[in-house]
């Protein structure tokens, strides 16, 4: 598997217009995954990701972390791109974990991936996930094509299988909304 199949141009071009609901789910909660706040919450750009960004967007604070300290894979390499915003981002600029969200894959031992809830620990709860609320097919279909996508890079493979694994360990049953297998 190479370190460089994924093009991060399609994955933005196919994710710019989806949203998890029809209208917009910032209504329900008040933004509040989006929020600038205390906890100084982000999201971690994938390898190469960084290179959809100047790294001089006044609504993002780049902050370059070692992996071995952020418990990453041992193929993950310095830096990792932990990213924080203002809480604002233009929609075609935002990076990818948050067009995810509340989705996110776990991948079987026998290579079925799937599309789950979410089952960090967040400071917020999310009423997508606490409802149960029945998300949009293209979101679903079009998160599950991003995730086969990136899926090829090794190094993005590694960090599934090991949250994946991590998962299965803690006995979390997360929710399920889609599976590659037929
Ligand atoms: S917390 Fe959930 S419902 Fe609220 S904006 Fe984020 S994704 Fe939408
Ligand atoms: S980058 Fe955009 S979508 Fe992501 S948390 Fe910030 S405001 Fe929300």
């Amino acid at each position: 598997m190479s370190k460089k199949t994924v093009d991060y141009q399609i994955l933005y071009q196919l994710t710019n217009d989806i949203t998890p609901i029809h209208g917009d789910c910032g209504r329900l909660c008040g933004e509040i995954c989006c929020r600038d706040n205390e906890d100084n919450l982000g999201v971690y750009l994938f390898p190469g990701e960084e290179g959809m960004f100047t790294g001089k967007e006044n609504w993002l604070q780049f902050e370059l972390r070692h992996p071995a300290e952020d418990d990453f894979p041992p193929s993950w390499e310095y830096p990792v791109y932990f990213v924080h915003c203002t809480g604002f981002c233009f929609r075609e600029r935002r990076p990818l974990n948050c067009r995810f969200f509340p989705l996110t894959p776990h991948l079987l031992k026998d290579n079925t991936l799937l599309l789950i809830h979410e089952t960090l620990e967040l400071p917020y709860l999310c009423p997508l996930i606490t409802k149960r609320t029945q998300l949009r097919k293209d979101f679903i279909a079009v998160t599950a094509r991003c995730w086969l996508a990136l899926l090829r890079d090794r190094r993005i493979r590694d960090l599934v299988e090991m949250d994946s694994r991590e998962r299965e360990k803690e006995g979390l049953r997360p929710h399920i909304v889609w599976s590659s297998r037929k």
